[in-house]
């Protein structure tokens, strides 16, 4: 298992996953490069099948939903 973070897109501020030792991670939501490491980390997960979870948590405490 490879420690998995999630980061804020810095521009449309979007939710990601992210390996912790990526570099850059394309935004699923407005296509940006996103530099992982200096972005806004939200939260850190020991998988990538943790940090899903989380992600999920995270959206729906905020109602992260603007459709
Ligand atoms: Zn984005």
């Amino acid at each position: 298992m490879r420690p998995t973070i999630i980061i804020v897109c810095n521009r449309c501020g979007g939710l990601l996953m992210a390996l912790e030792d990526q570099k850059t991670k394309i935004c699923s939501y407005c296509g940006t490069r996103v530099d992982v490491r200096r972005a806004k980390k939200v939260a850190a997960a020991e998988s990538a099948f943790e940090a899903s979870k989380i992600l999920r948590d995270i959206k729906s405490r905020k109602g992260f939903s603007r459709e």
